[in-house]
């Protein structure tokens, strides 16, 4: 067990206030930490940009805690530590035959940290990476271990919780027969023709990403397509509403290959490979929800705002999520486009565009990441989502002396 100081998240711009981190070697140990402290709060790989994962007293970070993966064929379900990364469980999962049904850009993270924020993939049919979860084990403030499962009362309010539940320390995911995939690259696309058929260009494979910067078009979509389990490859478009396909660039150690080879899901569904290490130390992340039918008015509401936002930006990424029914999901009840951007390391600077930017997105109900900057909280939060009260309850209930709190739950979710 390891007790530090002073850390930081991930991108450097968040100094952690509490007073030790505790890195547990086993789930025995991890029940006595939190038995035994009287302010404790679940960390995992400390990829969110805001201090959701803060909290006083003792970060527990359970990346020590050996995966202990255990597929089961019968069921479809895999179950393995919280603490694990994606990219390196995932290719244990495809060697036992079977897949997830989607990642998030970066196979760095945790379970536990993508799970309790919502992290997500792209795919119009595809829920985020928490409605995989089938049931989840959570060491409540007595250290005492709780099995939480999709049948249960609760489920829908406790599956992303921003760790004011408990530390969770084993997850149950559904899993599906492998697959293998291909990406391909096509653009540009004009902005207009974009924004009147951004619906179809996400429907155009299993999952689409597309990038801007917010100027004349959409630089690049990148069509994340299956191949059917009889076949060796799949057919893709050669154009995507007139705009070429790109050769693409191979598999190179800092991004899964984009050249249109066909590899194993695990390989083609991250945008990058767990060995890159992806402009670490030079991005800050923003991201906003919008209901899928309000897409091109976002997308314009935030063009208005370009020539501030150029300067900080490095990319916007477009992607969708299928609607879930998790009381503090961002896609809660509707299908949504996700707008996420990847910022120059000005922390200072898109905090301050950012009031600005959301007041855009507010007749569109824009949900923030919670993983992510963002300046709402309090009221705006309550009015975006209809549950808040539920999830106060659930929280009062799962934890009266409140073991697990943050200053992130107070601010933004008042629990
Ligand atoms: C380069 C980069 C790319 C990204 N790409 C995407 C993307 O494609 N899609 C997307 O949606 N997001 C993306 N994100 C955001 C990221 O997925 C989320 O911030 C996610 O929560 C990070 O997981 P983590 O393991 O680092 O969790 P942390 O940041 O350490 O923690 C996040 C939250 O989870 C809680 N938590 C963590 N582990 C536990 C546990 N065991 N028990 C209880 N609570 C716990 C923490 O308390 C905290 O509230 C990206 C971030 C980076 C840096």
């Amino acid at each position: 067990m390891r007790s530090t100081t002073s850390e930081l998240n991930w991108s450097g711009t968040v100094t952690y206030t509490a007073e030790r981190v505790l890195r547990p070697a086993s789930l025995a140990e991890a029940a006595e930490i939190v038995a035994r402290e009287p302010r404790v709060h679940g960390l995992g790989t400390r990829h969110s940009f805001n201090d959701s994962a803060d909290a006083p007293g003792v970060l527990l970070d359970l990346t020590a805690v050996p995966t202990d993966l255990v597929v089961d064929p019968e069921r479809r379900t895999a179950t393995m530590g919280a603490g694990t990364r994606y990219g390196v469980v995932a290719p244990e999962i495809d060697r036992a035959g079977f897949a997830l049904h989607n990642e998030g850009s970066l196979p760095h993270i945790s379970l536990g940290g993508a799970i309790a924020t919502g992290t997500h993939g792209s795919g119009t049919a595809l829920g985020s990476l928490s409605t995989a979860v089938r049931s989840f084990e959570l060491l409540g403030p007595d250290g005492s271990v709780r099995t939480i499962d999709r049948d249960d009362a609760g489920f829908d309010g406790a599956v992303l919780h921003l760790g004011l539940l408990g530390v969770v320390t084993r997850v149950t995911l559904d899993v599906e027969p492998t697959f293998r995939m291909r990406q391909d690259t096509y653009g540009p696309i004009p902005w207009d023709t974009f924004t009147a058929h951004v619906a179809e260009v996400h429907a155009a494979a299993y999952s689409v990403c597309s990038y801007t910067v917010f100027g004349d078009t959409v630089s690049e979509v990148l069509l994340k397509s299956r191949v059917p389990d009889d076949a060796d490859d799949t057919a893709v478009p050669d154009d995507l509403l007139g705009a070429p396909r790109l050769p693409g660039t191979p598999g190179d150690g800092h991004h899964t290959a984009r050249d249109g080879s066909v590899g194993p899901w695990w390989d083609r569904l991250p945008h990058f490979p767990i060995e890159s290490v992806p402009s670490v130390g030079s991005e800050v992340q923003s991201e906003h929800f919008v209901p899928l039918r309000h897409a091109a008015a976002a997308l314009e509401a935030v063009r208005g705002m370009a020539d501030r936002i150029q300067p900080h930006l490095h990319v916007c990424e477009l992607r969708t999520m299928a609607a879930d029914r998790f009381w503090l999901s961002p896609s809660q009840g509707e299908d949504v486009l996700c707008i996420a951007f990847t910022w120059k390391k000005h922390p200072a600077e898109v905090a301050a565009l950012l009031p600005d930017l959301e007041a855009r997105l507010a007749p569109f109900d824009g949900r923030p990441h919670w993983g992510k900057m963002s300046s709402l909280g309090g009221d705006a939060i309550a009015e975006l989502y209809p549950r808040l009260r539920d999830f106060r309850d659930l929280v009062r209930s799962a934890d009266p002396e409140r073991t697990f709190a943050s200053a992130f739950g107070e601010r933004v979710l008042g629990a």
